[in-house]
């Protein structure tokens, strides 16, 4: 990347951090125990309530996505107890992997990638085999899709079985409906469509997960023990978190949450929807095809077919050194052939227009006979 451009973070993740985020987590340390800080929490969980659609307590953790991933297991399994783990990318691989390390009984429901979870498949399964949790990665970011959670909340609903979802790269960005779809776990974490910096992971837990979560005869955990959260969240005067919170990215959360809510939910998620369909609209027009199925296309990252004769890799590397424009490629059984664009948190149509400008200019670099403006056309008649 030359000095004269400017560096444009436009991955499904992390994301770029707005100017008030930044300038609130750049505010002075505090305790995490005080006064200041407590209210800031009781703020966060207050504001975060209506985008998860829960009216349960949120827990915090200093931790990735991944780690929120590992802690929701640990809280519901029992050593040898089954879980169910729908496959359809590479999120749903880890969490697939992560039950495994922990020696649980995985059984892992493969899908086609590219392809939404159905809940059809998800109800066969359970009434064959008896299963603790089943697992959906709410929107898989390595395919652009997402999954029904609402369905599937339905086919669980009167059964022991919980529903555990990975929403890191939906929640703030698309609809999440916790408690009215059914669903007993949600990780998340901050650096998605929340617009923060790494490092702050949030879980909100189903009363009916609760009862299986307090039981003492799950997978050993101490750091990660939702009870031992829950009891400092609950604390009626001051929430706490049982150990040091990264008080700085709660703050900086907290001011996300607000430019969230000035902006209204429903305006950000309908901002969302907007954009990608622009993004998708711009890059058919240079050549770039939706990838996965086209009735299920995610709003917060735009994961895009690399014409023949390409390499996905090529184009990630000409846009970050010619346009400082920085997205993703892919890897494992994607690498090469798909590319992929966020389209989550603090995104403006310019930055979609930008996106394809670059894009453009990096095709023709490449050797593709592009007609000029085609991609911001096609957008632009989108965003009208
Ligand atoms: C980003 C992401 C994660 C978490 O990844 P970390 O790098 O651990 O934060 C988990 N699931 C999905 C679907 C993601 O997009």
């Amino acid at each position: 990347m030359t000095d004269e451009t400017t560096y444009r973070l436009r991955l499904p993740g992390p994301t770029a951090v707005p100017e008030a985020v930044r300038q609130a987590i750049a505010r002075p340390a505090l305790s995490h125990r005080g006064r200041e800080f407590t209210a800031i929490l009781r703020r966060v969980e207050e504001l975060i309530q209506p985008v998860l659609g829960t009216r349960q307590p949120v827990l915090f953790f200093a931790s990735s996505g991944t780690g929120m991933m590992e802690a929701a297991l640990v809280n519901i399994l029992a050593p040898g107890e089954r879980v169910l783990v729908a496959v359809n990318g590479q999120f749903g691989e880890r969490f697939a992997a992560i039950a495994q390390a922990l020696g649980a009984q995985v059984d892992a429901l493969e899908i086609q990638w590219g392809r939404a979870v159905a809940a059809g498949e998800v109800e066969r399964r359970i009434d064959a085999a008896e299963y603790r949790g089943v697992v959906i990665v709410h929107n898989e970011s390595s395919t652009g899709v997402v999954s029904d959670l609402a369905a599937i909340g339905a086919v669980l609903r009167g059964r022991p079985t919980l529903l555990v979802a990975d929403s890191v790269s939906g929640l703030g960005g698309m609809a999440m409906r916790q408690d009215e779809w059914g669903v007993d776990v949600v990780v998340s974490a901050s650096q998605k469509a929340l617009m923060c910096p790494p490092g702050l992971g949030l879980v909100s837990i189903s009363e009916k997960a609760w009862k299986v979560a307090g039981r003492a005869d799950r997978l050993p955990r101490f750091y990660w023990d939702f009870r031992k959260a829950m009891a400092a969240m609950e604390k009626p005067d001051q929430p706490e978190t049982p150990f040091t919170t990264p008080v700085s990215l709660v703050a900086g959360l907290c001011e996300a949450l607000e430019m969230i809510h000035r902006e209204g939910l429903p305006h950000v998620l309908a901002r969302h929807r907007r954009l990608s369909a622009a993004l998708r609209a711009g890059c058919a027009a240079l050549g770039l095809r939706p990838y996965g199925q086209a009735d299920a296309l995610s709003s917060t990252v735009v994961a895009l077919e690399v014409p023949g004769g390409l390499d996905g890799g090529e184009i990630v590397r000409a846009l970050y050194e010619r346009h400082g424009t920085v997205i993703a490629g892919s890897r494992n059984k994607l690498a090469g052939r798909v590319i992929r664009i966020g389209t989550m948190g603090h995104v403006s149509a310019g930055d979609i227009l930008t996106d394809l400008w670059h894009l453009e200019a990096t095709l023709r670099e490449l050797g593709q006979t592009v007609s000029a403006g085609a991609g911001v056309a096609a957008a632009a008649a989108v965003l009208q």
